[in-house]
């Protein structure tokens, strides 16, 4: 994988962790957030909601309680037949009536069980008097056990199959100066109108519902849930408010927040919130006691309507791109600034590895990378002039060597390498020229003997003079050089008979007057041949050899040449 794949990676889940680290503080701190909001909104609905059921039942139940307490229906209570006070009774009852909101009323005496009743369109107006309550019909049951268990005022949902209306009745008992029960009177407000105004009222991601003191749902948007005629039902058959959760936990918690506010005596404005699902969506319940009714209000709120999740959409639409944003960024700066200069660098690397100093523009970032170009050109350029001067070097030395190899180190004449490049060279030019040239070879006439007489030293030293006087009886652009031991070999170009003649006479002319001289006389003996164009090397050899040979033969101390018809002829001392 390259450096730029993984650095990319490696970004990209770093930024990835902290971001999704962002997020799930961001989730967190949101939901508390939104939690408290909730739950000061669920407190405030709850206040809302209650406030408005009871701004309109309080005037009912008012009305009802001084219905209760009128001493004219008091009096025909305790006396139901008295014609009189039942005419008294009656008028005092539609004056009532005309005042309920509902426009209706009931009065129900204990003594005769007979049930009194007219509504908004005074449909029973002279014909009051409905039917006699039975104990034994279960419809009627709600009569007598309110007054059984002697509760002066009771809220009841309850469809009325006699009269046909299904309504939120308010009951409040008559009582005599002993506080007997004499019957019961109220008024009952018609329950879809209720329900529209008070629970139902299309508010989105907020439901209200109220439930009596025993949990049995009593107002309701879905009409299935109430618990009609909760009064007479007994426990366990009750549709109680815990049946609009799935989750055991929130079926507890809901009656646990009952319970609470029930302990807590009915504290006024007391709010208790929790967290329950609801159809599958959570919402924040806000549950509140109302001593006036004795029944409990609970406002749900849906807070995925009311804070929808594509409030947070742009959100992460944002994140999403300083996410894309970021990693472009680290990339251009990342690519310029390290990976571009990095293989530039490698490839210079590869080059100057393969020895070409040629190197290519390397970008220099300014940082760490940089200072490492700025040190790699540097050590480039030092290698490259050490490179040069090493080769230098090497081919000065080579070329010394090369000379050194054709020298002989005693008499820095030729030696026998040298003469034998020197007559290959001379031989390919007199083929190419078509031109003769002269070889002279040259042999000290009893060296041994100097060498026992006088020693070895004494013997080199003659031989280094016999090179000098060598040298200076030829020609400056002919060739000595010391074939090996105490012979010598001049090579002679251009040259003709009489040249080779003159030069090997001079030759040993020369070193016979000068060793003279030095009172180490010392003679030689001369061979010469004049080479011709297409002659061999070992024709050559041979032929000034065997002039040599004749010279010595001679008696030593002269000249002989090769002729053409290889005729040997000598030139003496
Ligand atoms: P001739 O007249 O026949 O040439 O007799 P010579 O004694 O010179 O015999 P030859 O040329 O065969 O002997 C050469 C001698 O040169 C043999 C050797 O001891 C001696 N010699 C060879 N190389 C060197 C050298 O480098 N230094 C010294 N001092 N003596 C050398
Ligand atoms: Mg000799």
């Amino acid at each position: 994988m390259s450096l730029k794949t993984r650095i990319l990676g490696l970004a990209a889940t770093l930024i990835i962790v902290a971001a999704s680290a962002s997020w799930l503080a961001y989730r967190e701190l949101s939901e508390d957030i939104i939690e408290r909001w909730g739950q000061q909104v669920a407190e405030i609905q709850v206040r809302y909601d209650s406030a408005r059921l009871l701004q309109s039942l309080e005037r009912e139940i008012g009305l009802a309680r001084q219905m209760a307490s009128s001493s004219t229906l008091i009096q025909w209570a305790q006396n139901p037949n008295d014609p009189t006070l039942k005419a008294g009774a009656i008028r005092q009852m539609e004056s009532f009536r005309s005042n309920f909101r509902d426009n209706s009323y009931f009065v129900a005496l204990r003594k005769t069980g007979q049930y009194y009743y007219n509504n908004a369109d005074n449909e029973y107006a002279g014909n009051q008097y409905r039917y006699t309550l039975d104990a034994s019909k279960p419809e009627d049951a709600w009569f007598f056990q309110l007054i059984e268990e002697g509760r002066d005022f009771h809220l009841n949902v309850n469809p009325d199959v006699e009269l046909g209306v299904t309504k939120l009745w308010i009951d409040v008992l008559m009582r005599d100066d002993e506080g007997d029960i004499l019957g019961m009177v109220g008024t009952g407000l018609n329950l879809d109108d209720f329900l529209q105004d008070i629970v139902d009222i299309g508010q989105d991601g907020i439901t209200t519902l109220f439930v009596d003191y025993n949990g049995a749902i009593q107002l309701y948007r879905d009409r299935n849930y109430i618990d009609f005629a909760s009064i007479i039902k007994p426990e366990g058959q009750k549709n109680t408010v815990d049946l609009l959760f799935e989750d055991p936990q929130d079926k507890q918690q809901i009656l646990g927040m009952l319970q609470m506010l029930k302990q807590g005596g009915g504290e006024p404005g007391a709010v208790e919130s929790g967290f329950v699902t609801v159809d599958g969506r959570r919402h924040l319940a806000g549950v509140a006691f109302l001593p006036t009714i004795g029944w409990f209000e609970i406002t749900l709120l849906d807070l995925n309507t009311l804070i929808p999740t594509s409030y947070l959409w742009p959100l992460v639409a944002v994140f999403l791109a300083s996410l894309l944003i970021s990693l472009l960024l680290f990339h251009l700066i990342i690519q310029s600034r390290i990976l571009r200069p990095v293989v530039a660098l490698e490839d210079a690397v590869k080059r100057l590895r393969e020895g070409n100093f040629n190197l290519p523009y390397l970008p220099k970032p300014d940082n760490e990378i940089g200072r490492l170009v700025d040190h790699f050109e540097t050590m480039a350029n030092r290698v490259q002039l050490n490179t040069r001067d090493l080769e230098h070097k090497v081919a000065h030395r080579t070329e010394e060597l090369h000379r050194l190899a054709r020298v002989d180190a005693l008499t820095g004449l030729k030696n026998r390498r040298g003469l034998d490049e020197l007559l290959d060279a001379e031989m390919e030019r007199a083929r190419r020229d078509n031109q003769a040239f002269g070889l002279i070879w040259l042999d000290i006439d009893h060296f041994k003997a100097i060498n026992d007489k006088s020693g070895h030293q004494a013997g080199d030293e003659i031989l280094c003079r016999v090179a000098l006087w060598l040298k200076a009886n030829v020609r400056p652009y002919d060739h000595p050089g010391r074939w090996g031991g105490d012979e010598f070999v001049v090579l002679l170009s251009p040259c003709d008979t009489a040249t080779l003649e003159q030069i090997a006479n001079r030759i040993r002319d020369g070193v016979e007057a000068e060793s003279r001289k030095t009172g180490l006389p010392v003679t030689v003996s001369v061979g010469g041949h004049l080479c011709k164009p297409g002659e061999d090397s070992d024709t050559i050899l041979r032929l000034a050899d065997r002039a040599l040979y004749e010279a010595k033969a001679k008696g030593r101390n002269r000249v002989c040449i090769t002729h053409p018809d290889e005729t040997v002829v000598s030139s003496g001392a």
